[in-house]
């Protein structure tokens, strides 16, 4: 591997710290509380009809019109993640998975044509496979790692949105955003990209993304109790479609959520910090293991896209894909994960606790005819997350289920 890829050479934690303290707080003159409150509400009152006119007129500010369009403790976590993505206006909505589908409605219409990577996100597979169709809006999956010509071949008159998720889901393909957005613009396309993972340590605006994706439920709230999420544009023109999509379909965070993940940001550069030194210590020891046939992780080399991940990031996240040699079954996975007791099973990640998620048989590949491109990633694999435990911890609990995969294969 090329260094310890789990430390931003520049933009670094403690400067994602600083930023952090500071970030999204009530800005009063008067002396008051640190912290913005929770300020709950659906009506706003107006004190004439002049006043309710002209506020009404502000929808693509962050004012205060109606409970729905959004509130004080909303627009302070807005302020924040702008910030952290480099952009220039947030719009929080419900869920991760809201943040996916509300751009990908907002810029697609009927007859539109729309590219995904094949290593998406799941959820948002079947949003394109199931609501996007239904609307007449077509998808096509694309390889995630494949080259400007191939991709250039793909966009037709009618593509309105590329779709880029880096690394990519389970299998953790780095994508070379740069030249996405030079395909996508050479062909009128938005380029769109789920950035959870990349979160402080990838500038989306820099590389020429035009809407950024964070799924607030992982890092940011960081405590495995808020499901949220953020898109963030930088060109007011797409701020204009984006919010109006919005407002009309009612997205709507609520102001405890908001208020939650705030309250998780304050700390999220000294999670990420340790946490992705962590993961990275448990993946060079998973990487070392005789079981593993190789470890996904965008800071080692030999994982897909390594070369871009040197590139254009500062650091990495703590969640990365270990796969085992072809002569462990699944089944034996199964066992091994059940004999786990620091690491939990579960879905999502990005909270402060360690879990594992087996991977292969619940992942869609159809961009590619032979489904995983490369057989020594056809094992049975695992999602890693790694939290907040010590990495002794972690090693050790590792070490026995790997005993439990050994037996279990005999
Ligand atoms: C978790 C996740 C989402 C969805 O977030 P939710 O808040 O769980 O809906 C979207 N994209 C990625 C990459 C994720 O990991």
């Amino acid at each position: 591997m090329s260094g310890d890829g789990s430390v931003p050479a520049k933009g670094g934690w403690s400067t994602l710290t600083d930023k952090l303290v500071r970030l999204g707080r009530p800005s009063g003159t008067e002396p008051g509380f640190v912290n913005a409150p929770v300020s709950r509400g659906s009506t706003v009152l107006y004190e004439s009809m002049d006043a309710m006119r002209a506020r009404s007129a502000q929808r693509y500010e962050h004012e205060l019109i109606y409970g729905a369009m959004g509130g004080p403790t909303q627009a302070l976590l807005e302020e924040a993640i702008a910030a952290i993505e480099g952009g220039r206006h947030t719009q929080v909505v419900s869920s991760g998975l809201a943040a996916c589908t509300t751009p990908l409605l907002a810029f697609l219409g009927a007859g539109g044509h729309c590219l995904m990577p094949d290593s998406v996100y799941g959820p948002t597979r079947r949003f394109c496979d199931s609501m996007l169709r239904r609307l007449g809006i077509e998808t096509t999956y694309y390889d995630p790692m494949i080259g400007e010509a191939a991709l250039d071949a793909l966009m037709r008159p009618t593509t309105q949105v590329l779709f880029a998720e880096s690394p990519g889901s389970h299998s953790f393909e780095v994508q070379d955003v740069g030249m996405l957005a030079r395909v996508a613009h050479g062909h009128g396309a938005k380029l769109i990209l789920d950035n959870t993972w990349g979160i402080h340590v990838f500038q989306p605006f820099e590389h020429g993304v035009d809407v950024s994706i964070q799924a607030l439920t992982k890092y940011p709230a960081g405590h495995a109790d808020v499901v949220l999420g953020a898109i963030t544009v930088v060109d007011q023109a797409d701020w204009v479609v984006l919010r109006d999509s919005v407002v009309q379909l009612g997205q709507y965070a609520g102001p405890d959520e908001c208020w939650l993940t705030l309250r998780g940001l304050r700390t999220m550069g000294v999670r990420l910090e340790r946490q992705s030194r962590s993961a990275m210590t448990v993946a060079l020891w998973l990487q070392a293991r005789p079981e593993v046939a190789r470890v996904l992780h965008p800071a080692l080399s030999g994982s897909p896209g390594h070369e871009f991940w040197l590139r254009d990031f500062t650091g990495s996240a703590s969640l990365f894909g270990v796969v085992f040699r072809r002569e462990f079954t699944a089944a034996a996975v199964e066992d091994m994960v059940a004999a786990l007791g620091v690491f939990g099973l579960g879905a999502s990640w990005g909270g402060y606790e360690s879990l594992v998620l087996p991977t292969t048989g619940t992942v869609s590949r159809t961009a590619l005819a032979q489904g995983i491109r490369d057989p020594s990633m056809s094992g049975p694999a695992l999602r890693v997350h790694v939290g907040l435990e010590s990495p002794d911890e972690l090693i050790a609990d590792l070490e026995g289920g790997l005993e439990v995969l050994r037996a279990a294969s005999a």
